[in-house]
């Protein structure tokens, strides 16, 4: 059985993280953010340690601890009871970041909607991520370079999913709005999956 999927797609600092966690709250979505999985890992873990050399230089973490660590993430919520998967839709946040990724999870995702958040305004995503750094203690948000970085990986790396998924599943989300219009125009598409 594959999960039912929807993905929260777009540059970092786009506001993906502040809506899936809206969305999550909503009864039979279930919000994943990959980043976050890896920073709840333990301080003292092997794979802690890689995540922090990887995002610590604004790269990605490789793609075979990467999905191996989600799936446990939903494997885990799905014992515990948290995460319904005949039931309940995923909100994907951060992954699949490249296409490789999105080719292993090919036979375990269901993609129902691509909702691809767009900014005009690409100066106001360094502003917001520096003023993350300070609030989510968040080391690779701190450095410009790092932030340039990611950027970077973003446009070369995580963009070609777009065309992996096709456009007919992209929902094109202008996120220069307020979070609430954001969110009413994701939830649009989304209330019908
Ligand atoms: P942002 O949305 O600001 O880029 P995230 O919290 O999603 O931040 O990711 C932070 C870092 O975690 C990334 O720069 C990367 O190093 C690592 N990471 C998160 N998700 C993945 C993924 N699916 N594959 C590889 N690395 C990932």
């Amino acid at each position: 059985m594959k999960y039912r999927s929807i993905l929260l797609f777009g540059a970092p600092g786009v506001g993906k993280g502040t809506q899936g966690k809206i969305l999550g709250a909503i009864p039979h979505f279930f919000h994943c953010a990959c980043g976050d999985v890896f920073r709840n890992l333990r301080a003292d873990s092997p794979l802690a340690r890689t995540f922090i050399d990887y995002s610590g230089r604004g790269q990605l973490v490789p793609d075979k601890p990467t999905i191996q660590l989600w799936k446990h993430f939903i494997e885990n919520n799905t014992e515990i009871g948290r995460f319904h998967p005949k039931t309940d839709t995923l909100v994907l946040d951060g992954i699949p970041r490249n296409v490789a990724q999105a080719k292993i999870l090919r036979n375990t995702l269901d993609v129902t909607a691509v909702f691809y958040m767009r900014t005009k305004d690409e100066e106001s995503l360094v502003a917001r991520m520096q003023r993350r750094a300070i609030k989510e203690n968040r080391l690779d948000d701190a450095n410009l370079s790092v932030i340039r970085d990611r950027l970077h990986v973003y446009e070369n790396e995580t963009k070609p999913v777009l065309k992996f998924y096709g456009r007919k599943l992209v929902h094109n989300i202008n996120a220069d709005q307020s979070p609430a219009k954001v969110l009413a125009d994701i939830l649009r598409h989304a209330a019908k999956q």
